[in-house]
């Protein structure tokens, strides 16, 4: 088979070639950790894309590799080189993709292309998945056991699937809070909205609560999980769409509650860096996204109301936030205001869970015994510090932290950060 073009690779190659080989990022990665092989560690992987680049290894013999990596940025963190594995590695897997005319790469391409972007279908497939849950029939297909007669993990899919709340839509043009406070976009996403719809209300009370004027702008799907596949043309499409839409809204800031969209949406300035039209609007778009606990620790917060909370909390801190978007401590800081609120540490906080965007279902087992590592130490948070609550910024560590404690029966439960601060804005009950 003719080699693919290594166009985005080749863009790469200053950023390879500054690995030292020093392996000082191998105990950070979790997937050398579970595995313990070189070929599935950053040091591994940046030597088999160089012989990829150079000719000597083929796209098959690589591409595995580079299926297992997690892209969790954790090899960044650590690494003293400031090699931007990540940027390599997107590279790769853009120009693998290109080669790749499988069904599996074609029936990917039509969900990110055809149902993600499409809030219809998407809250279509949410609605299915209530009824579903709360007509019974989920307690009686898991009493049965009926899913382990059917292939593909659809057992284990399954379990994955979080109670899906009743929908409260925010519509385009809506608008909350104080008409003279800073003007602020929130986006809404696609799964996020989908599964953890009650975190954006969360979200809309706090900013009120701290005087910002909130709009919801006309949005569409960030392109996250394209741009992780490799499938960056689809992202670049949608990045098109999101800087004339949601710029049109004039905020000050784009607030995100997502962490793997916000870092998808910060990276769309040099993702059409080269593009004559959108190029300088990306760059100022991207400039203007925050997590919203990055915006939030900007300023002191507004006082809180409810001073009768007791809840002991533990801190995990998505891979996009922590290790993409540099957001460390915000978040720790910002709940530990929160009257009534007290904070265990979770060894080992900043480790990816295992979920890293639909890794846990394309590559099941070794999600699982990541998010088994994890467990150890949640455990550990709970059982042995008391934390009855884990709160995490990132629907794919909600829904995956939310699987591991379903599987150990832990006496915890999984929040967003800013539904912790929404309570405090709120009267105590009676
Ligand atoms: S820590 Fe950085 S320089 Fe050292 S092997 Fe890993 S990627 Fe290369
Ligand atoms: S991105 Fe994560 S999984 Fe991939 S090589 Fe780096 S540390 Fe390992």
């Amino acid at each position: 088979m003719t080699p693919p073009p290594l166009t985005h690779l080749q863009l790469e190659l200053d950023k390879l070639k500054s690995c030292i080989h020093c392996g000082m990022c191998l105990p950070a990665c979790p997937t050398y950790r579970v595995t313990g092989s070189e070929a599935e560690s950053p040091r591994g992987r940046l030597y088999l894309m160089k012989k990829l680049l150079e000719g000597e290894l083929s796209p098959e013999a690589i591409a595995p590799h580079l299926d297992q990596c997690l892209a969790c940025h954790a090899c960044e963190t650590v690494c003293p080189s400031g090699v931007q594995y990540g940027k390599v590695l997107m590279g790769a897997r853009e120009d693998l993709a290109q080669h790749n005319s499988s069904f599996k790469r074609r029936f990917k391409r039509f969900v990110f292309q055809k149902i993600l972007p499409n809030p219809e279908i998407m809250h279509g497939g949410g609605l299915l998945v209530r009824t579903y849950q709360q007509s019974g029939l989920q307690w009686l297909v898991r009493a049965t056991g009926l899913l382990k007669l059917f292939p593909f993990g659809i057992s284990g899919q399954e379990a994955l699937l979080p109670a899906v709340p009743k929908h409260k839509p925010l519509k385009a043009g809506m608008q909350f809070g104080d008409p003279m406070g800073e003007p602020v976009a929130l986006l809404t996403g696609c799964a996020m909205d989908v599964f953890y719809n009650n975190v954006h209300w969360d979200t809309l009370e706090v900013l009120v609560a701290n005087g910002y004027r909130v709009t919801i702008p006309e949005q569409h799907c960030c392109g996250a999980l394209a741009h992780h596949a490799g499938e960056t043309d689809i992202t670049r499409e949608l990045a098109r769409l999101n800087v004339d839409d949601i710029l049109a809204s004039q905020p000050v800031w784009i607030v995100l509650n997502s962490s793997g969209c916000g870092s998808t949406l910060k990276e769309y300035g040099q993702l059409l860096g080269s593009d004559t039209l959108y190029g300088e609007r990306a760059r100022q778009f991207s400039a203007k996204v925050v997590d919203i606990m990055e915006l939030l620790a900007k300023k002191p917060l507004a006082p809180f109301k409810n001073y009768a909370l007791h809840e002991t909390i533990t801190y995990h801190a998505a891979c996009h936030l922590y290790h993409v978007q540099k957001v460390k401590n915000e978040p720790i800081s910002l709940l530990a205001q929160v009257p009534g609120i007290q904070l265990v540490p979770l060894t080992n906080a900043e480790t990816c869970c295992g979920s890293a965007g639909i890794y846990n279902i394309e590559q099941p087992e070794l999600s699982g015994e990541i998010l088994e590592n994890k467990m150890e130490h949640l455990k550990t948070a709970c059982l042995g510090m008391g934390a009855t609550t884990v709160v995490t910024g990132n629907p794919g560590c909600l829904l995956q932290l939310q699987s591991g404690i379903n599987k150990h029966q832990l006496p915890m439960k999984v929040r967003h950060p800013i539904s912790v601060l929404a309570d405090g804005y709120r009267n105590p009950s009676p």
